[in-house]
Formats: C-alpha cells, sequence, structure tokens
C-alpha cells in the first residue's frame, strides 16, 4: 500500500464506542463519517457526539466556534460504501464478535481505497485473525480507545502479525493529533491495559472473599496509598462484574495463567444478578444516583 496523508476517517459503529472515536476524530480535524447498519443507533450516535459538544461548551472546555466546526465535519451515513469509498482511514467498532469483524473487513477490501488504514477497536479478538479477512493484511491494526473517549486519552495501538511499521508510523501520527497517550503493544489477549486491570481486579475481589479487608477498604488502600483515581472494586461495579468475570474467563482460557481464574465470589455475585451499578447491587450499593 502507498502512503498518504490522513485526512477521511470513517468509523463503523455508532454505538457507546463508535460515537466517541467520531467526536474525537472531527474535533481533532479530520473528515469523519461515522457508520452503522442500523439508522437508529446511528441517529442515536450523532445525537450523542452533538449533546456532549453542548454540554462541553456550557463548561466552557469547548468553544462555540469547535463545536460547529466539529459539526460540520462529521456526517452519518448507514450505507458502507458511501462512509469509506474516500477514507484514509478506517475505525471499526462494531459489537464484539469475530464474525461480525470478519465480515465487515472482506467488505473493506472490496469498498475502501487500497492506501486505507483499517483499524479495529477490538478490546479482546486477535487483531492478526481479524487481518486475514483482508488481501494486505499489512494495513490493518488495533486501535483501542477508552470509554468514554472523549474523556480518557488512553490509545493502545496493537501489532497484529503482519501490521506494517508505515502503518504504526501512521497511526502514531494520528494518534497524536487526536490527543491520545499511546501505548504500543503486541497482539496478546488483554493487549496491556485489560490484563494488568483484570489482574488488580481478580485479586481485590479473592481479598474480599477471604475476609482480608471490606471492599470499601481495599478500595481505600489503592486510592489513598497509590494514587489511584478509583479503587478496583468500584471500578469492577462500574464496568460491570458480567463484563469483569466474561474478561477474566476468557484470559484464564487465553493465557493459561491461574491469575485469571474467576473467583468463586464473582461467579457467585454474577448468578444473584449482582452485577454493580447497573442493576444497583456489586460490592457497593447504588441505589440513589450516585
Ligand atoms: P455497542 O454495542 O455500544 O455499539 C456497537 C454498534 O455497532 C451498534 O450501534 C450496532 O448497531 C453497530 N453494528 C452492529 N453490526 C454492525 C456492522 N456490521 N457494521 C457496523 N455497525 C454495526 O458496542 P461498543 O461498546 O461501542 O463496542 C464496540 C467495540 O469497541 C467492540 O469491539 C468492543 O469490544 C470495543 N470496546 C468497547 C469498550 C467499552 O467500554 N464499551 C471499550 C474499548 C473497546
Amino acid at each position: 500500500m502507498s502512503t498518504q496523508p490522513i485526512e477521511r476517517m470513517a468509523v463503523l459503529g455508532a454505538g457507546t464506542m463508535g460515537h466517541g472515536i467520531a467526536q474525537v476524530a472531527a474535533m481533532s480535524g479530520f473528515e469523519t463519517v461515522l457508520f452503522d447498519i442500523d439508522s437508529a443507533a446511528l441517529d442515536r450516535g450523532l445525537t450523542r457526539v452533538q449533546a456532549n459538544l453542548d454540554k462541553g461548551v456550557e463548561r466552557g472546555k469547548v468553544t462555540p466556534a469547535l463545536r460547529d466546526e466539529t459539526l460540520a465535519r462529521l456526517s452519518g451515513t448507514h450505507v458502507l460504501a458511501d462512509a469509506v469509498q474516500d477514507a484514509d482511514m478506517v475505525i471499526e467498532a462494531a459489537p464484539e464478535r469475530m464474525d461480525i469483524k470478519a465480515s465487515i473487513f472482506s467488505q473493506l477490501d472490496a469498498l475502501a481505497p487500497a492506501h486505507a488504514i483499517l483499524a479495529t477497536n477490538t478490546s479482546s479478538l486477535s487483531v492478526s485473525t481479524i487481518a486475514e479477512s483482508v488481501s494486505d493484511p499489512t494495513r490493518v491494526v488495533g486501535m483501542h480507545f477508552f470509554n468514554p473517549v472523549h474523556i480518557l486519552k488512553l490509545l493502545e495501538v496493537v501489532r497484529a502479525k503482519r501490521t506494517s511499521s508505515d502503518v504504526l508510523a501512521q497511526v502514531q501520527a494520528v494518534g497524536e493529533q487526536m490527543g491520545r497517550v499511546l501505548v504500543n503493544v503486541q497482539d496478546v489477549p488483554g493487549f496491556a491495559s485489560s490484563r494488568l486491570g483484570i489482574a488488580l481486579g481478580l485479586e481485590a475481589i479473592r481479598m474480599v472473599e477471604q475476609g482480608v479487608a471490606s471492599a470499601q477498604d481495599i478500595d481505600n488502600a489503592m486510592v489513598h496509598g497509590y494514587k489511584h483515581p478509583m479503587g478496583p472494586l468500584r471500578l469492577t461495579d462500574l464496568v460491570g462484574l458480567d463484563v469483569r468475570l466474561a474478561i477474566a474467563e476468557y484470559l484464564h482460557r487465553e493465557l493459561g495463567s491461574e491469575q485469571f481464574r474467576p473467583p468463586a465470589l464473582l461467579q457467585t455475585m454474577v448468578a444473584e444478578g449482582k452485577l454493580g451499578k447497573k442493576s444497583g447491587q456489586g460490592f457497593y450499593r447504588w441505589d440513589e444516583a450516585k
């Protein structure tokens, strides 16, 4: 593939991650098209971008001019060909299923320009396997953003088996233009962030299970002793215990390491419907709007 300056982006999937990635891309000066197969989801995504920007203006974090320029650079479509035909970079943020990603990437192979970088925001799937759906896998890379994208600056850049150095250099430049802090990782399960974050969260759960200390005290130890902005058990409540259990099972299976074996307490709480904030009960009670 030839190297061309990245000016136009397509973001595929307008959900939790896609709308945020599209917002930050458009705010950073890229002509951005947001695509979703579901028109209602596309409308919701575009509405959320508008709402985020309006809130930013209210709080004095975004100028009215930047909001207006961002919205002028952002458009939406539910036709994949229209979204990607002029794109220099495509960032896929569709559901976390290999069959969906493989189908999207094989369509991109036919629909996107040959020079376009094809990135996936997968948080756990193998980027190298996704790249097998494309005739030139050297242009496939992982760009793992964090939720909420307009607040959290981390971007894990995942190098798949065949990703070229040119593509990595371009992703680095795009990430910097988007105001990200970049971390380079190999294509291994859990990358860097999930693997470390889950290890800490699971150990904290085992400590509650063993009666070492209360959830609040374990969290306080990390917040006040290690300057973490939030303790591992409160974070588990926010992410969802079911989500963390699924990641732990995946890492345990893929990495074969006992430290990722899900603790019995986590399994029991999920079975009882104690999923954290979304269910009102996890390691903390979340009955009021906290
Ligand atoms: P989501 O369910 O909120 O949004 C997915 C969107 O994709 C939906 O709007 C859906 O209509 C759309 N979609 C379904 N099939 C599609 C297709 N074939 N083409 C285009 N769009 C399609 O999901 P999400 O939380 O935004 O996650 C998206 C990706 O980002 C996943 O790979 C996930 O693992 C990853 N991720 C999620 C988070 C997070 O905190 N939610 C963080 C980092 C990475």
